[in-house]
């Protein structure tokens, strides 16, 4: 049985990588991209996702499995540099019992909270200047 999807009918993500929607792209590549997300749940929170769409990670093709993770790693490594984190959190979902809501697979990599953990849970949507800055702050360290 397939796993239970968020619905969609248009991929943001894929919107935001043809120039559709407006986002905060750090680094848009051949095979991956790493964008600023609007729910921060950590310091310098990012996600890593396949330039082609796919759903779930049983999609990826083999061939952007290393390109995914250099680029998680390359995410995890700035975002150190540019926050001093006391950690770094990498989690991943898939389908809807999982918490996934949008039906292209992404890493989420983000710096751990001051406090500790991530925000899990209702986060308010930042506007894109405040995303603009994250990148930019995360920019020069990848
Ligand atoms: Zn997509």
């Amino acid at each position: 049985m397939p796993i239970s999807m968020p619905s969609a009918d248009r991929c943001p993500f894929c919107d935001y990588l043809a120039g559709l929607s407006p986002a905060s792209i750090l680094e848009q590549g051949e095979h991956v991209a790493i964008l600023v997300t609007r729910w921060q749940r950590g310091q310098g929170h990012v996600l890593v996702i396949p330039v082609a769409h796919r759903p779930t990670v049983m999609d990826v093709a083999l061939a952007e499995e290393r390109h995914l993770m250099n680029a998680v790693r390359r995410a995890a490594r700035a975002i150190v540099a540019a926050y001093d984190p006391g950690g770094v959190a990498v989690w991943q979902n898939n389908g809807v019992p999982a918490h996934q809501t949008v039906p292209h697979v992404h890493f989420h990599v983000a710096g751990t909270l001051p406090d500790g953990g991530t925000r899990a849970g209702e986060v308010p949507r930042l506007d894109l200047d405040a995303t603009d800055e994250i990148a930019e702050r995360l920019s020069p360290h990848l």
